[in-house]
């Protein structure tokens, strides 16, 4: 079975938008994917669609019904249905790239996009929504974050790279960044392609890459050098 990803959402024409470019694209269309969108308006019960309310105590904006969300759900994903329900939320984990491998590992995804002020919270508890966060900053919805999350399970799918754009060496797949990459020519603007990566010396290279990774981890990500240093 192919990773299976549904999302549920109050713009399902936004899909597949970027995932049905290049690579992800082919990926789906050579079967190593599927996606289907779902409008949350085809679960509201009154003649205008409505699927958002008030929010209760007060404030700002609208908040997403429970009842709707559920409903769409319940269809969306049948009680045997063993993949996660992830809500994309500025408040929740954020994505990392270890997450990101477990999911692509999976049999899928059912991904709800926000919009408005948020969601009922007693269905983010009832469906047992996993929220995740793409970063510290708020978009005006879910689709975006989750072409976002998507996008980065399925390049890690089989069949969907290529040999050749393998990721054994990027970001973050061994807790560093990676080094920094050079092609033709040889000279540009004056710069010059390190000396070490034409040598041909394949063990002085790896060994240059791998300098060059920490300390680019060190200076930019400090975060990530002190988890990689206290690494076992
Ligand atoms: N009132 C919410 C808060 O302060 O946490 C923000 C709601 S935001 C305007 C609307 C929707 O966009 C959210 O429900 C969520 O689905 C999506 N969203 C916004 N920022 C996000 C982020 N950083 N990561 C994932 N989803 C995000």
């Amino acid at each position: 079975m192919s990773f299976r990803a549904s999302v549920i959402t109050l713009f399902p024409d936004l899909f597949p938008g970027p995932l049905g470019a290049s690579v992800i694209g082919r990926g789906m269309e050579k079967g190593a994917w599927s996606l289907e969108a779902h409008f949350l308006r085809d679960y509201a019960s009154d003649k205008h669609r409505t699927v958002d309310d008030t929010p209760s105590g007060g404030g700002a904006g609208m908040v997403l019904r429970p009842d709707i969300l559920a409903a769409a759900l319940d269809d969306v994903a049948p009680a045997d249905d063993r993949r996660p329900k992830i809500l994309m939320s500025p408040r929740g984990k954020p994505l990392t790239q270890a997450r990101v491998r477990a999911l692509a590992e999976g049999p899928g995804a059912v991904i709800v996009c926000g919009r408005f002020e948020g969601i009922d919270q007693r269905v983010i508890e009832a469906r047992n929504l996993e929220e995740v966060s793409i970063g510290d900053y708020v978009l005006a919805g879910g689709e975006v974050a989750a072409m976002v999350l998507l996008e980065a399970v399925v390049r890690l799918l089989p069949g969907v790279l290529g040999a050749a754009e393998s990721h054994a060496d990027e970001s973050f797949e061994n807790g560093l960044l990676e080094y920094p990459q050079y092609t033709r020519p040889q000279i540009f603007e004056g710069r010059e392609i390190p000396e070490i990566l034409t040598s041909g010396d394949h063990g002085r290279i790896e060994r240059w890459r791998r300098e060059q990774s920490e300390a680019l981890t060190r200076q930019t990500r400090p975060d990530l050098w002190a988890r990689y240093t206290q690494k076992p």
